[in-house]
């Protein structure tokens, strides 16, 4: 109940466009790295100085608008000048639909050709998020396509789709973010039983990391995280194969546990002020991180 109140306001327009105007509040400072580029880059240094790589996210969803796409385009060539001039150790993460994905897909294919250019030129890697199912199968056609002249780019498979199986088998030669999934789908394509999600999770976990290229374990879920611990043991996985992902602000005691017990560590850092989106889904996937907003409020 309380993840579906989460996940439409999520998806308000509206309550977006408004949070934009007002800067970082009710706690998304906690999780949200900074507004701009100046203060996104000191987050991954104190990061990389943990021994701790990044991944940055230029927050926007509900772009409708060229001129929107093509601002967001212009802050991740920023970021990827930022990451090439500070020598940080850090990639970027992008939304297709941040870069004209629903206005149109040529214009989204030609923003994203100049963003994988720009990275290449700085051998940096692009891991293309994946959204909603609607939006799934245009972004395997967009990474299709852009793979055809870059090497340099992955993307993401959502265990709680039941196209998960085929899409890592045909992707298994990318390097691969895998994720539980963290948005509202229809029994149509997706588990919706968490014990069926959780199980597909580690098939697909376990099934990369024998089979495919470099893997992204991106969760904060304890019970997976050290059955992956056990599995690459008991397989020979050397740990340059895989790396553990969480977000920038949640279990950082685990993050740096992790980082130092020799694991390759990354954590997702986004930025910016279209952060209105990505907190509801936080606050859908686990209400206890309305702690965040509680303490937020009383701090004041
Ligand atoms: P959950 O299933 O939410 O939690 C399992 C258990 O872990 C909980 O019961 C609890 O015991 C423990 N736990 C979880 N969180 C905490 C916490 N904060 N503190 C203490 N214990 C906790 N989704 C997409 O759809 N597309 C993407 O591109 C995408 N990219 C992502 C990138 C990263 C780096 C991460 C970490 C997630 C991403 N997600 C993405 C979100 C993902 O799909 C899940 O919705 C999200 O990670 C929640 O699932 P979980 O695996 O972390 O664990």
């Amino acid at each position: 109940m309380l993840k579906d109140f989460f996940i439409g306001l999520s998806q308000n327009q509206l309550l977006n466009s408004a949070a934009k105007k007002y800067g970082l509040k009710m706690g998304a400072q906690n999780v949200v790295a900074g507004t701009n580029v100046a203060e996104t880059i000191q987050s991954i240094k104190e990061l990389n100085a943990h021994g701790i790589s990044c991944t940055v996210d230029n927050l926007g969803e509900f772009v409708f608008e060229k001129e929107e796409a093509l601002a967001a385009k212009k802050q991740i060539l920023e970021v990827i000048e930022a990451i090439h001039e500070h020598g940080v150790d850090a990639h970027i993460s992008l939304k297709p639909s941040q870069l004209g994905l629903d206005i149109d897909i040529d214009f989204c294919l030609e923003n994203l050709k100049e963003i994988a250019a720009k990275a290449k030129s700085y051998e940096i890697f692009i891991n293309f998020d994946m959204e909603d199912h609607a939006r799934l199968q245009p972004s395997f056609d967009l990474l299709d396509e852009l793979s055809k002249d870059y090497d340099n780019i992955g993307t993401v498979i959502q265990a709680y789709f039941f196209r998960a199986v085929e899409d890592i088998q045909n992707y298994k030669n990318f390097r691969l973010r895998i994720v539980k999934g963290a948005y509202k789908e229809t029994e149509e394509y997706a588990y919706q039983d968490k014990k069926e999600i959780d199980e597909n999770y580690i098939q697909l976990i376990e099934w990369h990391l024998l089979n495919g290229k470099f893997t992204s374990i991106a969760t904060h879920d304890h019970h997976v995280i050290n059955h992956v611990k056990q599995f690459v043991k008991e397989n020979d996985i050397p740990n340059d194969k895989f790396e553990f992902q969480m977000l920038y602000g949640f279990r950082k005691d685990m993050q740096l546990q992790l980082a130092s017990e020799g694991y390759n560590f990354c954590t997702y850092v986004p930025f910016g002020n279209d952060w209105y989106g990505y907190f509801m889904r936080r606050l859908a996937e686990r209400p206890q991180n309305l702690n965040l907003v509680v303490k937020q409020v009383f701090n004041k």
